[in-house]
């Protein structure tokens, strides 16, 4: 008995067992892009932490969330 899971990226139905290296996902490309998106901050804490480097009186940086 094998258990199926959707992968967490593409929704495709995924053997979930220890032939599966990449369990939970389909492939190492889906478990690539799942890291991707926590690197490049797509999971946001929100409220942006003080920058160290920036002095109290520098003028604000303009917004960064507009391209
Ligand atoms: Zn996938």
């Amino acid at each position: 008995m094998t258990a199926i899971v959707d992968c967490p990226v593409c929704a495709r139905k995924t053997e979930f067992s220890p032939a599966n290296r990449w369990r939970p996902f389909c492939s190492e490309r889906c478990k690539m892009i799942d890291l991707g998106q926590w690197a490049s901050g797509s999971y946001v804490i929100p409220g942006d932490p003080p920058d160290p480097e920036q002095p109290s009186d520098a003028p604000a940086p303009p917004p960064r969330d507009r391209n």
